[in-house]
Formats: C-alpha cells, sequence, structure tokens
C-alpha cells in the first residue's frame, strides 16, 4: 500500500463569491484534511467552517454511489441499483422517444450547484444545444443584480475585494458577509482597524450588523427608495464629483430631477427607518474618500430587485469614488473574466433551431402547463444537475406536484438523496470537487482557479461531464466535441490570459486589471460610460414590492418575511452534514419579540408561518436580530430533513424581478400563528 502523503491544489466549488484556493491531503488515496492555501492572496488560507469539512461530506454514509432506478411512488425514496450501462442506455432511448416528437420537452435543470466551468457549463451545454432541448434560463440567484448591473457597468465588474482593507467607509449593502463572504470581511476588518466605519444595511441585524459601527434596518425591497435619498442629500449639498459624473456617466439629468423628489422624508417613510439615518449616511459617503460598497444579492430578491441594484450602482460614479483603487463597489466580478463560452458550451450546435426558453425560477408553474401555442410542448423529461430545485425553487407546493407527476421522466445527476433525488426515476451518483477536474473563475475575487482531482471517484461516482459524453455517444451524437476530455476544455475555457499549464503551474492566475480599474471611465457600455438612462430600462426608479406590508394583502398577511441563508448551509448544499445541521438545529422563523407578542407566541415555540400559497412549520426564535414587522425564515432546509415535510419555499412565490427575470423570494408577505391555532 502506498502510504505517501501527497498534497493537491483545489478550488471551493460553491456559490459564494470567495472562491477559496484549497490544498487538500491525501494519504493511501484517501483525502484526509482540506485547508486553504495561505498563498492564494484574496483567501489567504483560511476556508468557512462548512468547506473545512469537506471529507466528512466526501465520505459522507449517504453518498450515492450506484445508479439507482425508482421503485417505489415519486418522492417515496425507494430505488434499485442498477449498473452504468443499463441505466444510461434507458436513458438515452428515452430521451430519443421524447426528442423524436419535439426535443423541447426536454429540458435542462441545473445551476450553481458546482461553479466550475467543466463540471457546471460545459459538455452538458453541447449535449442539450445538439439535442435541440428547451434553453433554460438560469435566474434563480443572481440574475436581477447581474443584468442591473451589465446595462449600468457594461458588465459584472468591480472593484478587487483586496482594497477594501485601505477604504475609510465600507457600506454593507444586502450581504451578510461573515456568513457569506468572510475573505471579504477580512479586508473589512483591517479597514476597520485602520479608522475605517462599517455601515451594514440589511432588513436582518445580521452577525455582520452586530460588528459594523452602524446598521440600517430598512424593510425588504425599499433600497431603491434609499438610493435615491442619499443621491437627493449629494445633490442638495453638492457632495458631487461634477467632472468624474460629466466624463465618464451619461443620463445623470435625468435621474438628478428624480433623485430631487425623494427628500430623506420620503424615503424614510417607505423604508421604515428615520430621515436622520438617511442624512448621517450621505453625509458620510459624500465626505469620506475612499468610500466602497459590498452590495450582494440579498437586497435584489425584490420585484424592483434590478432597479435598486442600477441606483447603488450609479452612487459610487456620482463621488467619484472609482478614483481611487479603495473605492467604488463590488457586486461581482464575474465579468472581468474571459470566458470563452462559445468553445466550452458550442450553441452553434443548435444550428437553425431556436428553442424556448424556460424561466428555472418558474419551473413549478411550468411544469404543470399543458402544450400550447404559447408554452409549445408540455414538459416530459428533466434532466437535473448542480441543482436541487423541490427544495430551493420558490412556491414549492407546485414544484412538488410537477416533480410527482408520473408522466414526467426525470433523471437527477447528484452527490445525496435530496429532495429533488427523491423525486427522479433515475438517480446518476455524481463526484464531488475532491474527485474530479475543474477549471474556475470567481464573482469575489480576480483569479482564475484550477481544481485537480485529489481522489479517485468515490463508489461509482462520475463527473457530469463523463454522463454527458457517454450520453451523446449513445444518442448518436457524431461532433468530434462530444469526444473532448475534461483537460481539452479546460484548455479552452478561457479565451486570453490564462492558460491551463499556467493554472497548473500556480494553482491560479491573477487577471491583468488595473488597481483600479475604472479610475478613468473605461466602463464594458458601447459609450464607455456608466449607464445611467439605459435603452432597455430608462431612467432607474424606487419600484415597490409584489407583496407591500402598505398594501391589501396586508391586512391578512402583514409581515415581510425574508428567507437569507443559515449561517451553517449554502442554499440547500450540507444540510445534510450532520455536524453542520447540529450547529443550525432545527429550521427557526426570527420575529421581533412585539410581533411574537402580539401573537401569544413565545421563544421556541413551534409556529405557522402562511399565506395563501401554503405553509410553513418551524420553531419561533424572539430575537433582536428580526425589526418589527419584518420575519426571517432562515434556509434552506430540505424539506424531508425540515417539519413535517416543508421548507420556507412553501410560501415563497414565482412572480419575477423587473430586470433579469429573477424570483423575487424577498418579496413575501406571511402571517405566523402558534402551531397549535386553527388557520383563518
Ligand atoms: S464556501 Fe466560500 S468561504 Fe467557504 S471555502 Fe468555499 S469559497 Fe471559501
Amino acid at each position: 500500500m502506498n502510504d505517501a502523503v501527497t498534497t493537491v491544489r483545489a478550488a471551493c466549488p460553491h456559490d459564494c463569491p470567495d472562491t477559496c484556493a484549497i490544498r487538500v491531503t491525501v494519504q493511501n488515496g484517501r483525502a484526509i484534511r482540506v485547508q486553504g492555501d495561505p498563498d492564494h492572496p484574496p483567501t489567504h488560507g483560511a476556508l468557512c467552517t462548512k468547506v473545512s469539512r469537506y471529507p466528512e461530506r466526501t465520505y459522507h454514509p449517504g453518498r450515492v454511489l450506484h445508479p439507482l432506478r425508482r421503485t417505489g411512488p415519486k418522492g417515496s425514496g425507494q430505488f434499485e441499483r442498477v449498473g452504468w450501462d443499463e441505466a444510461l442506455s434507458d436513458i438515452a432511448a428515452r430521451l430519443k422517444a421524447i426528442a423524436a416528437r419535439d426535443p423541447q420537452a426536454v429540458v435542462p435543470y441545473s445551476y450553481a450547484g458546482t461553479m466550475g466551468l467543466l463540471q457546471g457549463e460545459s459538455m452538458d451545454r453541447r449535449f442539450f444545444h445538439k439535442l435541440g432541448a428547451s434553453l433554460l434560463d438560469r435566474t434563480i440567484c443572481a440574475s436581477a443584480g447581474g443584468e442591473a448591473l451589465t446595462a449600468t457597468y457594461g458588465g459584472k465588474i468591480g472593484m478587487h475585494v483586496e482594497h477594501f482593507a485601505e477604504s475609510k467607509l465600507i457600506v454593507i449593502w444586502g450581504s451578510n458577509s461573515i456568513a457569506s463572504n468572510l475573505h471579504f470581511w477580512t479586508f473589512a476588518q483591517a479597514a476597520k482597524r485602520n479608522g475605517a466605519k462599517l455601515v451594514c444595511i440589511d432588513p436582518r441585524r445580521t452577525e455582520t450588523a452586530d460588528k459594523c459601527h452602524q446598521h440600517i434596518a430598512l424593510l425588504p425591497g425599499t433600497d431603491g427608495a434609499l438610493a435615491l435619498a442619499l443621491m437627493h442629500e449629494l445633490v442638495v449639498n453638492d457632495w458631487l464629483d461634477h467632472d468624474y459624473i460629466e466624463r465618464h456617466t451619461e443620463g445623470w439629468p435625468k435621474l438628478r430631477e428624480r433623485a430631487l423628489q425623494w427628500p430623506p422624508e420620503r424615503a424614510a417613510e417607505v423604508c421604515g427607518i428615520t430621515a436622520e439615518e438617511i442624512r448621517g449616511l450621505a453625509r458620510d459617503y459624500g465626505n469620506t474618500s475612499p468610500a466602497a460598497i459590498r452590495l450582494n444579492y440579498g437586497m435584489q430578491r425584490v420585484r424592483g430587485g434590478g432597479n435598486a441594484v442600477r441606483l447603488v450602482a450609479i452612487l459610487p460614479c456620482l463621488v467619484g469614488a472609482w478614483r481611487h483603487r479603495a473605492g467604488g463597489l463590488l457586486l461581482s466580478s464575474s465579468g472581468w473574466f474571459p470566458v470563452d463560452r462559445a468553445a466550452l458550451q458550442r450553441p452553434d450546435l443548435i444550428g437553425s433551431r431556436k428553442p424556448r426558453t424556460i424561466n428555472m425560477s418558474t419551473i413549478g408553474d411550468d411544469l404543470l402547463r399543458e402544450s400550447s401555442a404559447e408554452f409549445g410542448p408540455k414538459i416530459e423529461a428533466l434532466v437535473v444537475y448542480n441543482s436541487n430545485p423541490v427544495a430551493v425553487a420558490p412556491e414549492s407546493p407546485k414544484v412538488v406536484k410537477g416533480f410527482a407527476r408520473d408522466d414526467l421522466f426525470t433523471v437527477v445527476l447528484e452527490q445525496f438523496m435530496t429532495d429533488t433525488a427523491d423525486h427522479a426515476d433515475y438517480v446518476l451518483p455524481a463526484t464531488t470537487q475532491l474527485e474530479h477536474l475543474d477549471v474556475h473563475l470567481s464573482y469575489g475575487h480576480s483569479y482564475a482557479l484550477i481544481n485537480e482531482p485529489a481522489i479517485a471517484p468515490v463508489g461509482e461516482a462520475r463527473p457530469n461531464t463523463s454522463v454527458f459524453r457517454e450520453l451523446a455517444q449513445r444518442m448518436g451524437f457524431d461532433e468530434p466535441c462530444f469526444r473532448d476530455s475534461d483537460e481539452d476544455m479546460a484548455r479552452v475555457a478561457f479565451a486570453k490570459d490564462v492558460s491551463l499549464d499556467a493554472l497548473r503551474a500556480n494553482g491560479w492566475v491573477k487577471l491583468p486589471l488595473g488597481e483600479a480599474p475604472l479610475a478613468n471611465g473605461g466602463f464594458r457600455t458601447p459609450s464607455g460610460k456608466c449607464v445611467i438612462d439605459s435603452p432597455e430600462f430608462g431612467v432607474p426608479d424606487h419600484v415597490p414590492n409584489y407583496e407591500s406590508p402598505q398594501g391589501e394583502l396586508a391586512e391578512r398577511f402583514p409581515l415581510a418575511m425574508i428567507s437569507p441563508p443559515a449561517r451553517n448551509f449554502l442554499n440547500s448544499s450540507f444540510v445534510n452534514v450532520q455536524s453542520l445541521r447540529d450547529i443550525e438545529g432545527e429550521p427557526v422563523l426570527e420575529m421581533h419579540e412585539a410581533d411574537a407578542l402580539a401573537r401569544g407566541i413565545a421563544h421556541g415555540q413551534p409556529v405557522r408561518v402562511f399565506n395563501d400559497r401554503g405553509e410553513y412549520v418551524c420553531k419561533a426564535l424572539l430575537s433582536a436580530r428580526a425589526r418589527p414587522g419584518v420575519v426571517n425564515g432562515l434556509g434552506i432546509w430540505w424539506r424531508k430533513l425540515g417539519v413535517n415535510g416543508t421548507n420556507v419555499n412553501e410560501v415563497t412565490h414565482q412572480r419575477l424581478t423587473d430586470i433579469g427575470r429573477a424570483p423575487s423570494f424577498y418579496d413575501c408577505l406571511v402571517e405566523v400563528a402558534p402551531l397549535s391555532a386553527v388557520a383563518t
């Protein structure tokens, strides 16, 4: 037996802006330890609690080790073991038969279960493009903010995260950084030690808010109103960088007029905060340099999320914050990476066909739709990978009903028996990050990374790329691209600046960007300027929530609910890791004491969280983390590990954001009652 200890370079694949560089220690073919790589500048050797337990997840007794075929009713979790050859041949035959009627009846469903370019968006896309399957609009998390940022800056681009350490004012807007952006938080703390002021804007008093100098607990979905009022103050006090505005923005005069209609008193009423809080923040923002904003995706999960992101993204241009490398804004840095998606995904394989597009955020409705001229064919087959829609898609009563359809053929590539895998006809065992090759961009820093396989696949698990390569062969797809190896695809993943050889040599490659990349304009828009009056979206405005505490619906459902991630989970990943679940305990709803007392709810009592869409059972925590009028349903529990087989998406809805066609999870009114009370 070879008992030599080796260290392998890896990258964290999870949906987190940090994309940590990892070193995996392997002994006797077994991964015994994962550690952060201390040489990687933006993540410098620290992993979060979740991923530092990766061996526990990799060798988890619940890993799917063999292909499985359903034997019981959908959702029952009853399966039998089958061989790969039998499973793949049957799947290919079933897909072929459906595609012969209409390939659009086949729908892929994937998201960021891995952020890797190979296992997430390469051979799978080639396969579905060649098949002519429906396209998938991947909107579930970030498309409102992403498209808003692109409309404004021309791409998902922003500051280098390292430079936050030099900022003098940091506004953390819609982000619980300690839980979900740990390495940014390290830089923010360094700034704090150097005298910077930290302000947190979040409806929830998060662990991050606890550690900032100021917390502005606005109502969900009112960020646009706050940004407009900040602009009002910048204008009336002339805290503006006229030269930067003149040279590097277009459309400001119209927005200036709109901002003047938003004095702090008006915004304060909408946001549920005081006018003095707004004035104070504007004073700080207009008079501190360098000032930086760490915007995150929490605040764009409401009807007006896209407009709100555009408004916030314009602020650094108004004060010229971009002139300094420690000023500006970071929502996402992914647009800096020269990913060659045409080479990876081969959209040319679609040819002259024009497949319809299914929005992943409305899968609940779409699985229940019949064929029609408007919709196209009824969905007959779903192939799910890197995602757990039964737990994470909004309005889960409809999602579950759709996945339970007997006439739906469902294939799930998974590491574990998730809520979604329970509804599959076939479950195919997927490798974890320690078992396959991948290359990565980041949306929180500017380093590309490699992930080398550290161990052989556990059980009979296979990489996603291998599964789609095999399926392509069985479908008779004979283009040479279906024979590309993972290494072949890794070589073409980045169009320039990042070679596989350089990644292999160093573990990562820093993109050749300027230190203050927007100091002299250079936005990626056609004009090179920050676009304020967009040809597509006009001048940004505050867009009220679908479900507003001021509206009629609030008479029956008066509490606004947000559903941010529990600290030890990452979307629905890690919920099945016992040691992490033990820390979280059980599904909880944070409530302000006044809201709980008004409903006769005691701390720790089981409650029903409900509206017209459904009912979620969990435990009430009376907590200062919740502001009056807002409850925090921490997610995202697997339904089968929650109470009564429900999770927080039982009550969320499928209406979409103003920009980016994204779900508005945090735009949701509910009522809460002790579990024993009868529904009204
Ligand atoms: S989840 Fe984020 S912080 Fe944790 S290891 Fe992965 S990239 Fe790093």
